[in-house]
């Protein structure tokens, strides 16, 4: 006799969630009062990056308040030139007047040692300072230019992230590593070596900039590749290998779903298994695309994991052959939206409001049930259906709207109950 599987009661629950956080150093990131705080216990760290030329420094200002406004905790910006170096400070000073304390790291390659050196200003307006030890020259002078950030990092008080990349990989390293494998008595693959190389380089220069005084309470490590697979060996090796904060991400990710996919997949499985404090999505920009997707992305990858909370969050069915109009799609993504747009108002009047579920559903086959399931739902009719949407709240149906106006009277209802539930004053 085929034996069927155990009833429930012999079962135990099958645990639910990320594994906890793995212990690391905490790092502040200040720009004035306002902290940000990476690794440790704090929740992981929405960041981002300006596409703006940093020289324009009215236009970096304005895409560094809307990607802070889309919730990026830090943004980098690109300091590639003494032009660029001398705007810095301009940027932060038009922040400031616009009440903008997001931090600015700064995204040094090649000349980083001396734009820090030669605009002292540049330095102090900055909150942090992306180093990469693969684009500071060969031999001596590597090592010398390395030293100079992180003096200058060290009299400053900033916080740095070293970050190595597989396109820029510390050639010598490289080399020499490639040597030692050869002697192996079973050698690794040249693409093993190329992770081996990334993580050893990593931490390396992060002991190094420990020697050179730099607390490694004020360090960010991160290991970038562009493949998933690379991405999550190289970050669980880093991870088992170090105990600085780790800032993730997928570099070179790609446009539209692709860029969105590949991270996601490669971040969440980091995530799940507790590794990662701050995160970063590279998309490359749609023509004309809105640069604050990434923000978007990030949270939404946090969010959806049960990570940390940005925004209320909207489910909504697919549609299928009982939608026979766009109306479901389309107040699906209005709420969506509204919702979105809310959010840097409602975040302080209404704290928690980011926890609260809406659900749009299609028609009554899952529409009521889920509705039920959220803290506010409407269930539309599908074809055939008589022309009436149930709204839900706190799982009692509560009115059923009709006619044209079903979008704004439900968007009315959305917002009635963000300010009776989450309102400073409300009892609920
Ligand atoms: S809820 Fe209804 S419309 Fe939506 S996918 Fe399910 S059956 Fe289709």
């Amino acid at each position: 006799m085929t034996q069927g599987p155990e009833t429930p009661s012999a079962c135990q629950p099958l645990p639910v969630g990320a594994q906890p956080k793995r212990v690391t150093r905490t790092v502040d990131v200040r720009w004035g009062d306002h902290v940000v705080k990476l690794g440790g216990s704090a929740p992981v760290v929405v960041q981002s990056m300006t596409n703006t030329d940093t020289v324009d420094a009215i236009a970096t200002a304005i895409q560094v308040k809307e990607l802070a406004r889309a919730g990026s905790e830090l943004v980098r910006i690109t300091v590639n030139t003494p032009e660029a170096a001398r705007e810095v400070p301009a940027i932060r000073e038009q922040l400031d007047r616009m009440g903008v304390n997001v931090p600015l790291v700064g995204d040094f390659h090649y000349n980083g040692h001396k734009l820090l050196a030669d605009f002292p200003e540049c330095a102090q307006a900055l909150s942090k300072y992306r180093i990469n030890p693969g684009n500071m020259g060969g031999g001596k002078r590597r090592d010398d230019n390395f030293a100079k950030m992180i003096e200058i990092a060290c009299r400053y008080d900033k916080a740095v992230r070293i970050g190595v990349n597989w396109g820029s990989l510390d050639h010598e390293l490289m080399a020499r590593m490639m040597d030692e494998n050869n002697q192996r008595a079973h050698p690794w693959t040249a693409q093993a070596v190329m992770r081996d190389a990334l993580v050893f380089s990593a931490i390396s220069n992060a002991q190094r900039a420990e020697e050179l005084g730099l607390d490694g309470k004020r360090i960010v490590l991160s290991c970038k590749v562009s493949h998933v697979q690379d991405l999550i060996t190289v970050y669980q090796d880093l991870s088992s290998r170090c105990d600085y904060a780790l800032h993730l991400g997928l570099t070179e990710a790609g446009m539209g779903s692709k860029g969105i996919v590949a991270s996601t997949a490669a971040l969440s499985v980091l995530l799940q298994q507790g590794i990662g404090d701050t995160i970063r999505i590279s998309l490359t920009p749609e023509p004309g695309g809105d640069r604050a997707r990434e923000v978007v992305v990030a949270q939404e990858i946090l969010q959806t994991m049960g990570l940390r909370a940005f925004t209320p969050m909207v489910v909504a069915c697919p549609g299928c052959g009982r939608t026979s109009s766009t109306v479901f799609q389309e107040l699906a993504n209005d709420i969506q939206s509204y919702l979105r747009d809310q959010m840097p108002v409602w975040k302080d009047l209404y704290p928690g409001v980011e926890t609260m579920n809406v659900a749009v559903m299609g028609c009554v086959v899952n529409g009521p049930g889920e509705s039920r399931h959220a803290d506010i739902g409407i269930s539309l009719p599908g074809t055939g259906e008589v022309p009436s949407a149930p709204v839900y709240v706190d799982g009692e149906r509560v009115v059923t709207l009709k006619g044209d106006t079903i979008a704004q009277e439900f968007q009315t209802i959305v917002q009635n109950y963000v300010e009776r539930r989450y309102g400073k004053t409300s009892t609920v």
